[in-house]
């Protein structure tokens, strides 16, 4: 499946961006703060370089990079999800290396404002692009007859929900987004930093579905999983 995608598809709204650093969705938004939003906007746009790497693998070849470097947590939702899965695709996605290097040089500058604004922007667009790449998947399967009913595709990635960091190092010697300038570090963090990767797991709706009762759920701040059940249980 072709990775490429545009950079107008994944624009983060003005509402969005303003919500994500804590403004109320009824709040007055100030002239100041839309001028800076329209300032970091035009220079994410001038800056970023979207590309994306996806290919399809078995359930069979996920295990062994799920395993990665068995620091995962013995249980956690992927390890009950990826079994179920009737297709997998790994992905990787950035926004290029020039819009990492902005966030970098205006932070060194102390340009604070604008340098919080296009580092939300960037983060926001980033996930746009992943959520763009499950309906892309989802579409590519649709095509040969996949059931859009009762299936449904998410992403998972590593370094979330129990699935450790390092499994990104097996990834990348799959996936091999290094053709398109995404590396990883001794840490296993993505170079640029505005990266996304993981796996795009299509199956029934329900294998997607999961309490949050695992050990590490009690640290998390967003509670993230809920919003994407709830828009697979409503879609
Ligand atoms: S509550 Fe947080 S840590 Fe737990 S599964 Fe959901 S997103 Fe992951």
């Amino acid at each position: 499946m072709d990775g490429s995608f545009i950079l107008e598809d994944i624009l983060p709204p003005a509402r969005d961006v303003l919500q994500n650093q804590g403004f109320k969705p009824d709040s007055e938004i100030r002239d100041r703060i839309t001028a800076l939003f329209n300032d970091a906007m035009e220079l994410f746009k001038k800056s970023a370089n979207p590309q994306g790497i996806i290919a399809e693998i078995s359930i069979k070849e996920f295990a062994v990079i799920y395993e990665g470097e068995s620091k995962n947590d013995i249980d956690n939702p992927l390890i009950r999800i990826f079994p179920q899965a009737d297709y997998l695709a790994l992905f990787a996605l950035t926004m290029g290396e020039e819009v990492s290097t902005n966030i970098e040089t205006l932070f060194q500058k102390n340009d604070f404002p604008v340098v919080y604004m296009l580092d939300t922007i960037a983060s926001l667009a980033a996930d746009n692009a992943a959520e763009l790449y499950q309906g892309k998947y989802m579409k590519s399967l649709t095509e040969e007859n996949y059931d859009t009913v009762e299936n449904y595709v998410l992403a998972y990635s590593p370094g979330y929900c129990g699935w450790h960091i390092s499994g990104q190092k097996k990834m990348f010697e799959y996936l091999k987004p290094e053709k398109i300038g995404i590396t990883l570090n001794d840490s296993f963090l993505m170079k640029p930093l505005k990266s996304v990767s993981g796996v795009l797991i299509a199956g029934k709706k329900k294998i997607h579905i999961f309490p949050i009762n695992f050990y590490f759920c009690q640290y998390c701040k967003t509670k993230s999983c809920r919003q994407r059940i709830k828009s697979l249980t409503v879609a």
